[in-house]
């Protein structure tokens, strides 16, 4: 067995590769979570551990390739809280703010791209945790933000769509180059 953090129930815990812009997974509607098991908790327990690893604050089941409605976030080390980390399982916006706030976005599976997005302020969202026990958080601020980034993935909106047509242009030719970069490395 792995002598990894995640381990202690002994189940394997694995770093998945992270799906990148183009690929479809990204673009379906991720299918409700009917059955609350010792897979999807294994898989949790991934998307905790890829995050971390990518040193993220959210990680969408989309973007390990598990076209699924779950999402985990953690935004401890960046708003210096120790609130741990969030499972949300087929969670849903149920409330917004009117007051709408602008702020640069970036994403997991668009490395090196930012983009200034528009935001609803405050939301609240209504989830289960992985044992299918309900939730409901009451956010704003970045947790607000990271909240509204990690449901779109759900259904298969990348925060790209939120920008003008001209500056989802540019930032689409930039990652292609970023790309190709990588790719001659
Ligand atoms: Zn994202």
């Amino acid at each position: 067995p792995r002598g990894s953090e995640g381990d202690c129930r002994g189940v394997a815990v694995a770093i998945r590769r992270i799906v990148l812009l183009g690929e479809e997974v990204l673009r379906v509607r991720g299918e409700e979570v009917t059955t609350f098991d010792s897979e999807l908790n294994s898989l949790v327990q991934d998307m905790l551990e890829t995050m971390y690893h990518a040193e993220g604050i959210g990680l969408a089941a989309p973007q390990i390739g598990v076209s699924l409605r779950v999402c985990v976030l953690d935004l401890g080390v960046k708003e210096g809280s120790e609130a741990g980390h969030w499972v949300l399982v087929n969670p849903m916006v149920a409330k917004t703010s009117k007051k709408t706030v602008k702020a640069p976005e970036g994403c997991l599976s668009i490395p090196e791209i930012e983009e200034v997005v528009t935001r609803f302020s405050k939301v609240t969202v209504s989830a289960t945790d992985a044992s299918g026990r309900p939730l409901e958080i009451e956010a704003e601020g970045l947790l607000a933000r990271a909240l509204q980034h990690e449901i779109d993935h759900l259904d298969g909106v990348l925060f790209i769509d939120q920008v003008s047509p001209l500056k989802r242009r540019l930032a689409l030719r930039k990652w292609k180059k970023s790309q190709e970069e990588s790719l001659d490395e």
